[in-house]
């Protein structure tokens, strides 16, 4: 046999001895099978755990927590997650904890976040190439551009964007808080229209539910622009007691189908609160299976879109980057200052009573967006 070729099969060998279910990795994972039992097959659960298992070690002994956002699959959101939710809620655990590491489990503008508001802080992304469709659509010049071209108007910006972008504006909002953004921004610059970019969708859906007037971009979520009214009928017509919950960044005809629109906390809220019978989530795959995870009175339909970005994702490359310390995601101090101004003017609003909800009777008066 090639030399070459003995090493590598011993080092396979070794590798599965390494990655093997045994006892102390059962006994290690119980409290996470307990949880995820009813919704992974033993076979996936012996494969998964000891990756959980080591992954929850070196977090340790390296002091280091993961960032799990609810779009990560279930071995990961439950598994190996410390805080979980949407971007900027981990983002903000993040800088309370006293982690030293920070791992991302999400897309690279979430990890540019994390870092612009912990600078002191390692930020990993198991993977580089976890972009986003909606972050992609903007460039820090094109904001200056539509600056350019609407002088003295607040520029409001989606957390979905890249720290340049971010750093070009004047208040972030996310789809939990974009209402309240608009409008405090209005009153606070004495103006009746704003600059809400680069989701055109999140853009119209918050059109319709303030009277002040938006100048938005052509960017749009890969995932939820798929979506249509149409579906959204048909699923009615196949699953008539079912509630439907959508998420803003879908198109509006989608909104106007729905029983309800909200961010993902707002969609998780719904369901744990009001423990609808049937239930379907218009937005990426894995939340529904997440939430699946607690809301165990509820089914599930599933007709859902991937987030290709967010299945970039592994426990295998979350391994990897913590045992290598790879790959660190740096923002340039001068940006990430000014990024961090535009991020604290969001953080610094009074936190809405409940998750914001898209209200339907508003929803219904149509109103334009301006697009540029
Ligand atoms: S789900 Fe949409 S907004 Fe989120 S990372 Fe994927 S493409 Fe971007």
């Amino acid at each position: 046999m090639h030399d070459g070729f003995a090493e590598v099969v011993s080092d396979r060998a070794h590798d599965a001895a390494a990655f093997a279910f045994t006892p102390e990795v059962e006994a290690d994972t119980a409290a996470i099978w307990d949880k995820l039992k009813s919704k992974v097959t033993p076979l996936e659960w012996r494969l998964n755990a000891p990756l959980i298992s080591k992954i929850n070690r070196l977090k340790r002994q390296k002091n280091a927590v993961i960032l799990a956002h609810n779009y990560m699959t279930p071995d990961i959101f439950h598994g190996v997650g410390d805080f979980v939710g949407d971007s900027l809620g981990l983002a903000r655990e993040a800088a309370r904890s006293d982690a030293k590491i920070i791992v991302q489990a999400g897309v690279h503008f979430m990890a540019e976040t994390s870092k612009i508001l912990c600078p002191d802080k390692t930020v990993l992304i198991p993977d580089l190439q976890a972009g986003c469709s909606l972050a992609a659509s903007i460039t820090a010049a094109d904001v200056r551009l539509i600056k350019a071209r609407h002088p003295g108007l607040p520029v409001i910006t989606y957390v979905n964007t890249s720290a340049e972008v971010k750093a070009e504006t004047d208040i972030c909002c996310t789809s939990a808080n974009a209402v309240q953004v608009v409008e405090q921004a209005a009153k606070a610059w004495g103006v009746s229209k704003v600059i809400l970019i680069p989701d055109e969708f999140l853009a119209r859906n918050v059109a319709r539910q303030t009277d002040v007037g938006i100048i938005s971009w052509k960017g749009r979520c890969e995932v939820h622009e798929r979506f249509s009214g149409e579906d959204i009928r048909e699923l009615r017509a196949a699953y008539p007691g079912a509630e439907i919950l959508a998420h803003p960044e879908c198109p509006t005809d989608v909104i106007e189908a729905s029983d309800f629109t909200g961010s993902t906390a707002a969609m998780t809220d719904y369901v744990m609160s009001r423990k609808p019978k049937q239930v379907v989530l218009i937005t990426e795959c894995s939340m529904a299976d997440n939430v699946a995870v607690d809301a165990v009175d509820t089914e599930f339909v599933r007709p859902c879109n991937l987030c290709p970005h967010m299945k970039r994702i592994t426990l295998q490359n979350i391994y990897d980057a913590l045992l290598h310390d790879q790959f660190e995601v740096t923002v340039d101090p001068a940006i990430s200052a000014r990024a961090r101004a535009a991020v604290q003017r969001m953080i610094d609003l009074p936190p809405p009573a409940i998750p914001a909800r898209y209200d339907l009777v508003k929803a219904r008066h149509h109103v334009d967006v301006e697009l540029i």
